[in-house]
């Protein structure tokens, strides 16, 4: 049995403004409280100073979207590692779909970029999932396991240390959710996966699920057992929505 809270994580994606940032932190602090769970925020980088002084001293944590797996020097538009930490980052989405889908970054550099956050004390959230044609090919499972094993290899027993992310790319941003039961098949499969990698520190290791969650579908899912939290893309922008769904994980 194991007592980790739940981790919610806002992905604002590239959305924001010094003006909307403001105004939908101070809603959120104002609604938050204490809560049951574990609270993070993942901005676009030109925020991450803006966003880091408004949550100070709150429950909400600060998040970046993306790092480099370099550690400094001639990577123009990359920010490094001890860059993000300079401004408190605690967490950073890693090999998100659309990192991968537009931006090229392959297995391999989603491995580094985790090695490289936990070498700066930075805790990566690793996104794997299918796309459509791959779950209607039956590949879901050689997909993320891929995805997986690439961080795990390179990683090795670190891998303890991190957040995956099961993002079946299908449920991003269109409004299909994946069913609890299908969340919590791939989720089951990921952490035997973790498990045959980190033997007994596998059930401390956060699984969320993310992908259309919102206020309405947040607590079904979240009440399967392999799901530790939330990845929070479009519902995070919405102060009432992602209050509701940080509510719901406790
Ligand atoms: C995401 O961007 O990680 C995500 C899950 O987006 P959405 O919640 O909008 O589907």
């Amino acid at each position: 049995m194991t007592t980790k809270k739940k981790l919610i994580a806002g992905n604002w994606k590239m959305n924001g403004s010094l003006a909307a940032n403001e105004a939908l932190l101070k809603a959120l602090l104002a609604g938050v409280g204490a809560p049951g769970c574990e609270v993070a925020v993942c901005v676009p980088a030109p925020y991450l100073a803006q966003v880091q002084s408004l949550v100070a001293g709150s429950p909400i944590a600060l998040g970046a979207q993306d790092l480099s797996a370099q550690a400094q020097g001639a990577f123009t538009g990359e920010q490094s590692a001890a860059m993000l930490k300079d401004f408190g980052v605690r967490y950073a989405i890693v090999g998100h779909s659309e990192r991968r889908q537009y931006h090229g970054e392959t297995d391999e550099a989603v491995a580094a970029k985790t090695a490289i956050a936990l070498a700066n004390g930075i805790t990566p959230i690793v996104c794997v999932g299918e796309t459509l044609a791959e779950r209607e090919a039956g590949r879901t499972e050689e997909v993320v396991k891929r995805q997986l094993a690439a961080v795990i290899h390179v990683n090795g027993h670190c891998i303890s240390e991190i957040v995956v992310a099961y993002e079946p790319v299908w449920a991003i941003g269109t409004g299909k959710t994946a069913t609890p039961a299908q969340a919590q098949a791939v989720h089951a499969v990921l952490r035997a996966q973790l498990h045959h990698a980190a033997s007994e520190h596998a059930a401390g290791i956060r699984i969320l699920y993310g992908g259309s969650m919102n206020a309405a579908n947040a607590a079904e899912l979240l009440a399967e057992a392999d799901i530790d939290g939330g990845l929070i893309g479009g519902a995070s922008l919405k102060a009432p929505d992602f209050l509701q769904i940080i509510a719901a994980a406790r």
